[in-house]
């Protein structure tokens, strides 16, 4: 029985969905993009030159004395109230203990029992419209740890490694940790749950500016949860079943992970399951390359981690008046933003889900703001771009082309000066880092041929090509004047004023439609 589980053999997923009822929890970890640490005044620039962001606080030099951070605290008060939770009047920090070569304390300054956000809720919209809530358990501040470099290895992991270096610039920046209570009732959309959760996390807490939320770099961080319970007769029964023994599958780091991490985690513990054996309580690991989780270490729930309020901060007692303030500055919430944004731009509510789906909502707005219509704004960044976001496995965000340059580009096809061939290939150039899309048409001389001896040369050719089509434009089917067209844009690599292309086949062939 237990080499199954070892071999890590999977149970089709409509079958494991069939027999069992799936149990989430998500444990998002955010770093707060304060300009400085948690607890000190050192800075938090990613990628500075190792061990220049430090200080004795951060490094956990004796005697050294941790102050909060106010920014890190307002927003930890902001997200929580953002998250519909309830603000603790009174609550203080607590020491984590555990070693960890990269964590110079020895402990981790964390919150325990008493976090400064709990008991909230975020409603998280899915891929067909509707709506599901997903209970939040609480939000507590901590602190990050540094980085360990083990070098030496092929991998870059610490086995095989010579050595290990380590980096403490991130000791210390400030994390919110934010934790469900156990997901249930989403059924065979557990891992579409899953993934539209964290979604709306990251929009919301980007609404709130209070992190830059890359996942890819590891400023939003994600660990997730699961378990299976066997189904009840009766669906309304399915509250009353006990949960099933978790998995912890750590540092999941883009939504379409998230999303198939889950799933795997479903067809898996199925399969051990299934066969009698028991699900073991622990970590594991996701492979994003192959798509399957491993194992990782064993974890207990009476882990001991000798949790000890930390006597050298002052609780913290916001008062009811601040937290108010704070409630203030609230941005719309992203839903209800949204469909505002929808009403604006004249979307119909497929659009506006797929906008949101590709992540692109922010980037239409800006384009938009930039001067494009929204129509075209949509165009670009559902299309296209999309189409090469996906090519190279990248968010569209972190396409290397700004919304300014969208809007450009497109005031350039609105002003004639480009035809879509040519702004795609005025694109390429933006992309490949050739400058705005003004400097990329000067540089690559993308310019629209409406010029009448070149064009009329191109469309006598086209005639000559294709004399059936030409029949038909002259028996009076104007519409078959598209095939002409399309074969002069071809012979001109997409540079011609595709408009006055029209007018020359028609005048060409049909005057009597000038009339
Ligand atoms: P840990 O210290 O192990 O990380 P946390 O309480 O921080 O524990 O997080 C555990 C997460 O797992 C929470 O989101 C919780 O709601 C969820 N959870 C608890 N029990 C189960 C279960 N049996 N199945 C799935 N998720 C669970
Ligand atoms: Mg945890
Ligand atoms: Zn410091």
């Amino acid at each position: 029985m237990t080499s199954l589980s070892q071999f890590a053999e999977v149970l089709d997923y409509d079958e494991a969905l069939e027999r069992f009822d799936p149990v989430l929890g998500l444990e998002v970890h955010v770093e707060l993009n304060t300009a400085t640490k948690m607890f000190c005044g050192c800075r938090t620039e990613f990628g500075a030159e190792p061990n220049t962001q430090v200080c004795p606080v951060c490094l956990g030099l004796p005697g050294a004395l941790p102050v909060l951070n106010q920014t890190g605290l307002e927003s930890a008060i902001r997200i929580g109230l953002a998250l519909n939770c309830s603000i603790a009047e009174w609550c203080r920090f607590a020491r984590k203990n555990y070693f960890y070569p990269d964590m110079p304390k020895n402990f981790q300054t964390s919150q325990y029992d008493e976090p400064i956000a709990f008991n909230g809720y975020l409603d998280v919209e899915l891929e067909d419209g509707e709506t599901f809530r997903v209970e939040i358990e609480r939000a507590h501040m901590e602190e990050d740890t540094g980085k360990s470099l083990h070098v030496g290895g092929a991998t870059g992991r610490i086995q095989g490694a010579e050595y290990s270096l380590v980096d403490y610039n991130r000791a210390g920046i400030p994390l919110i940790e934010i934790v469900t209570k156990p997901i249930t009732g989403a059924g065979s959309r557990a891992p579409e749950v899953a993934k539209a959760y964290v979604s709306a996390l990251r929009e919301l807490l980007r609404a709130l500016k209070v992190s830059d939320v890359k996942m890819e770099q590891g400023s939003m961080r994600c660990d997730v949860n699961a378990s299976l319970r066997p189904r009840s007769e009766k669906p309304q029964d399915q509250d009353a079943v006990k949960f099933g023994t978790r998995t912890e599958t750590k540092n999941v780091n883009s939504l379409r992970s998230v999303e198939r991490s889950v799933k795997y985690e479903i067809s898996r513990q199925a399969a051990v399951l299934v066969d009698g054996g028991s699900i073991l309580q622990e970590t594991r690991h996701w492979h994003e390359d192959t798509g399957i989780t491993t194992s990782g270490r064993p974890k207990s729930d009476a882990d001991d981690y000798r949790y000890f309020p930390e006597p050298d901060l002052v609780p913290i007692a916001p008062s009811a008046e601040w937290v108010e303030e704070l409630r203030g500055t609230l941005p719309e919430p992203p839903a209800e933003r949204r469909r505002r944004l929808q009403g604006e731009w004249g979307f119909s509510d497929k659009e506006m889900r797929d906008l949101y789906n590709a992540g692109a909502v922010e980037l239409v707005e800006a384009t938009v703001a930039a001067g494009a219509s929204s129509a075209a704004a949509r165009k670009w960044w559902t299309g296209e771009l999309a189409r090469l976001a996906n090519q190279q496995e990248k968010p569209l965000a972190e396409m290397p082309v700004t919304p300014a340059q969208i809007a450009q580009l497109q005031s350039l096809v609105d002003a004639g000066k480009l035809t879509d061939t040519l702004a795609r290939q005025a694109l390429e150039g933006v992309l490949a880092g050739e400058g705005d899309p003004e400097q990329v048409v000067q540089a690559r001389g993308l310019v629209v041929v409406s010029d009448d001896g070149a064009l009329g040369e191109a469309v006598d050719r086209a005639i000559e090509a294709n004399p059936g089509i030409a029949d038909k434009i002259r028996a009076g089917k104007v519409q078959a004047a598209g095939a002409l067209i399309g074969a002069v844009m071809k012979e001109m690599r997409g540079k011609a004023d595709a408009a006055r292309v029209r007018e020359l086949v028609i005048e060409r062939l049909a005057p009597a439609e000038d009339a």
